[in-house]
């Protein structure tokens, strides 16, 4: 059936499916990716003589802080200023990878959405028997 809705559909899902190429060809071109986050920080020397114990302007630094999870803990490594800019580029490389995914998720969710659209008329709700499990607990039965 090739009817108006039809063609409309297909322009759309064609449209989405240009944008999310256009997705993955930008996740081709993503380096290394590094979780956490990336702080420069100035300090403190802890000698009570030195000028940094009462003048912020003259503590020592920057020092660069790369800081992630792992295994539930908080990890953090000091940087030369070197590591510092190829690691600051591996943290802007996962957030760009993980906006890449989030829009991916949400073009997938459209297409989803065009393809099994909502049944606005549908009035009845499913009847529930006994049987059937709550929604989130699989049945007891499962294996
Ligand atoms: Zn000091």
């Amino acid at each position: 059936m090739k009817n108006q809705g039809e063609k409309e559909l297909q322009e759309k899902l064609r449209s989405y499916a240009k944008r999310y190429k256009a997705m993955k060809d930008q996740m081709h071109e993503i380096g290394f990716i590094c979780p956490g986050s990336l702080v420069q920080r100035r300090m403190t020397c802890g000698n009570p003589k030195c000028p940094c114990s009462h003048d912020p302007e003259k503590r020592h630094g920057p020092y660069y802080q790369l800081s992630w999870k792992e295994k539930g803990k908080s990890v953090s490594r000091f940087l030369s200023p070197e590591e510092a800019t190829l690691f600051r580029e591996w943290v802007e490389n996962r957030r760009k990878l993980t906006a890449i995914i989030d829009e991916m998720y949400d073009i997938s969710q459209q297409v989803r959405d065009c393809m099994l659209p909502v049944k606005v008329a549908q009035k009845r709700q499913p009847v529930r028997t006994k049987h059937t499990p709550k929604a989130g607990k699989p049945p007891q039965n499962a294996r």
